[in-house]
């Protein structure tokens, strides 16, 4: 893999190409707790300097692929392929009128991570040994269970992981609070001695959330994310500070911006952290948010987006694990090559491809344009 010829540091960004996939889901519609959907839609990123093209996604809509083309094109093109964080600062500036956070964190995420795979390809290594690895395999867990499910296709997702390897796996609670226990105790005897996550989604109250915890560490559920409201910081600490003592309360899949997360881990609202390189400004903004949770000794785990988060994961310092995200593994392994199954219960980098080691099957995904 390596070249002959020295790698180009210093390539001007000659184009930003930007498209839109809406992917219908594999069941009619899917829930969680709090939301109801049938498509999920992925903006795809490109990035041309010298011979490279790096490749960046935000699972987002429409808005976020016009901001892109709108605001961010003029930002980017003309700017120093090895220049990630002085681009990333110029993305911050223009989007300033706009508000930072949401439509424009997530266009700036995704065209973050365009850029770093630019970078690692220019340089022709995978993008895990360009910001230092911390581990070579790293662990997941099948995360799904969506309320949507009746219980046998809920009870044969979980255990399909758990019988892969998978050291943990995740459902979803929260839209019919009276079935929850039991559908949580129908997981439980699916999966064995798996760990069991619940994921709320926010909707819950303060009190119906301890309620909730104690009778699901019954089921020894050892992860409870997002009990309430996820911008409810006092309230996430409360539920952290009376849940069962092996119950740990995740949050921070909704934060955009740093100032989140500081705010967070201030209020001691998490055992574990959550974040997600396609919301928070791309993995500029995950390394930053690695070096936070440094501050208070919490754990890391990335949300969604599995693929795109594998040479970070490898990389990141608190890293717990990532999750493994049905929708979105499903979608990798429709559109792109380079997106192998989990082993062993983690994903493992493949460096012998550079950058992120992804490949976009532009003739599969054609059919599900929307921009
Ligand atoms: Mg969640």
């Amino acid at each position: 893999m390596i070249a002959e010829t020295a790698p180009r540091l210093d390539a001007a960004v000659r184009d930003l190409r930007v498209r839109a996939y809406r992917v219908p889901t594999a069941q009619p519609n899917e829930s969680d707790g709090t939301i109801v959907w049938d498509a999920t839609t992925l903006v795809l990123v490109e990035a041309d300097a010298g011979d490279r093209t790096g490749i960046g996604y935000t699972f987002a809509d429409l808005a976020t692929a016009t901001l892109i083309r709108e605001v961010l094109h003029d930002v980017v093109v003309g700017s120093d392929a090895g220049c990630v964080a002085r681009t990333w600062l110029a993305m911050g500036a223009a989007v300033r009128n706009l508000g930072r956070d949401g439509i424009a964190s997530m266009a700036i995420s995704a065209v973050d991570v365009a850029l770093w795979d630019l970078r690692a390809q220019l340089l022709e290594q995978p993008l895990c040994a360009l910001f230092g690895m911390a581990r070579e395999a790293v662990p997941v867990y099948g995360s799904g269970g969506f309320t949507s499910y009746d219980v046998p296709m809920l009870q044969a997702q979980l255990r399909g992981w758990a019988d892969a390897g998978m050291a943990w796996v995740k459902m979803k609670v929260g839209r019919d609070p009276g079935a929850d226990a039991a559908r949580v105790a129908a997981a439980r005897d699916a999966i064995g001695t798996a760990g069991l996550f619940v994921d709320a989604n926010g909707a819950y109250g303060v009190k119906e959330a301890l309620g909730f915890a104690e009778a699901f560490a019954e089921s020894g559920v050892t992860w409870f994310e997002e009990p309430v409201y996820h911008q409810d910081f006092a309230g996430l600490a409360r539920v952290r500070a009376a849940a069962p003592a092996r119950m740990e309360i995740a949050s921070g899949e909704y934060g955009y911006g740093l100032d989140h997360f500081a705010r967070v881990l201030e209020a001691g609202a998490v055992d574990v952290l959550q974040a997600d390189a396609t919301r928070c400004g791309g993995f500029s903004g995950l390394l930053a948010v690695d070096g936070l949770c440094r501050t208070k000794n919490v754990a890391l785990s990335t949300h969604c987006a599995p693929y795109l988060h594998l040479h970070a994961g490898a990389a990141l310092k608190s890293l717990r694990h990532m999750e493994y995200f049905y929708d979105h593994a499903r979608i990798a392994r429709m559109l792109f090559d380079g997106a192998e199954e989990p082993r062993g219960g983690a994903l493992v980098p493949d460096r012998s491809r550079p950058g992120l080691g992804l490949e976009f099957r532009r003739a599969d995904a054609e059919r599900y344009a929307v921009s």
